[in-house]
């Protein structure tokens, strides 16, 4: 069973450079989710199996709820040991960038990564990706997880089955970026978690580790910002939740806790635009979600410096918490006169 979202060039390349290679590398974004854990762990699992010696690298530290993916510890959090992440860089022959689409979405794990010389291979479901720094691009944007791309790839080699510890993290990858099969879910989407079932992933296991395991404080933060700080703009169809670093603190926010709440605006009738700002660092993170074709990867860029998938972006902002409120209904008022004159 194969999907032919590459072509067999594409594959036979991929299949080349592994085989060449010993020493892998496997990367993915800051703020990792379970689409890039997921994806990170089934390519380590994957190439260890193929004879490899993998070692995943991510920026910062994935949230709690994700690490029953990495149940050694395995992972190698650049933040916490540059040293020691910076030298497996150094010293790898083969480098794969998993669920991002510019090099600028691993900080400062960038600045390694462009300095070495081996092989680089990007698989990848975002628009424009970015292709110069790579030997190999595999991307596919249409596509809602990158879970699902790495199974459409694994698939394609008749004999190499998929075992089921490759499958679960493959699971997870697609059952968090469609959340919960509900965004961008494609009929191949539903053969490879039918598959994927078959194989031995216990799908209510999975469910109810990545799903039911929000703490108290969580929950309760949820039905704060819903009902004091969540700004409802029906003649926009829009609606946006402020998360203040203050509100944070009261319900000992960790990260990963906002998880899943920029969808809820979406829930009440007549809002197609969401949006949540979380006050962090000096940074204002930004998380835009779609329930129509307006698209936020084209206001993400242009106002938030950001971008990610039509449906679903992000981006930062460098302005007092107190302005971000104003600045979303001025950049939404030009993105929606823009999208009624048909350029968004
Ligand atoms: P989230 O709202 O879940 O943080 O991000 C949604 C999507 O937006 C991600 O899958 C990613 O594609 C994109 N995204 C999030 N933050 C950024 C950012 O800072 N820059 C860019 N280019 N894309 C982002
Ligand atoms: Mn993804």
């Amino acid at each position: 069973m194969m999907k032919d979202f590459f072509s067999k060039e594409q594959i036979d390349r991929f299949y080349e450079l592994i085989s060449a290679a010993n020493e892998v590398v496997i990367l993915s974004h800051t703020n990792p989710d379970g689409d890039a854990v997921g994806s990170v762990v089934a390519m380590k699992r994957f190439l260890v199996l193929e004879g490899k010696k993998p070692t995943v690298i991510i920026p910062n530290r994935h949230p709690d709820y994700l690490s029953f993916l990495d149940p050694e510890g395995e992972i190698i959090v650049y933040k916490e040991n540059k040293k020691m992440a910076e030298s497996y860089v150094r010293s790898c022959d083969l480098i794969l960038a998993l669920d991002f689409n510019q090099l600028s979405r691993i900080d400062d794990v960038e600045r390694v990564v462009r300095k070495s010389l081996s092989p680089k291979v990007l698989i990848d479901h975002h628009p424009s990706p970015e292709r110069e720094p790579f030997d190999l691009v595999l991307s596919e944007t249409e596509i809602s997880s990158n879970c699902e791309l790495l199974y459409w790839l694994f698939s394609s080699c008749k004999e190499r089955a998929i075992p089921v510890d490759v499958a679960e993290p493959l699971y997870v990858g697609m059952m968090t970026d469609t959340n919960n099969f509900a965004n961008s879910v494609l009929a191949s989407t539903f053969r490879m978690a039918s598959d994927l079932i078959g194989k031995g992933v216990d799908k209510e296991k999975l469910q109810h580790l990545v799903f039911g395991g929000f703490s108290e404080s969580r929950m309760r933060l949820m039905g704060y910002l819903l009902s004091e700080k969540m700004t409802v703009l029906p003649e926009m169809e829009a609606g946006f939740i402020m998360l203040s670093k203050e509100d944070q603190e009261k319900f000992s926010f960790a990260e990963g806790d906002s998880e899943g709440f920029v969808n809820i605006p979406l829930s009440i009738k007549g809002i197609n635009i969401s949006a949540l700002f979380t006050e962090s660092e000096g940074v204002v993170r930004v998380s835009l979600r779609s329930a129509n074709d307006f698209s936020v990867n084209k206001m993400a860029r242009r106002f938030f410096n950001g971008g990610g998938h039509e449906r679903a972006s992000g981006g930062k902002l460098f302005i007092p918490f107190g302005k971000v409120a104003d600045y979303f209904v001025e950049s939404l008022t030009k993105s929606i006169e823009e999208y009624r004159n048909g350029k968004n």
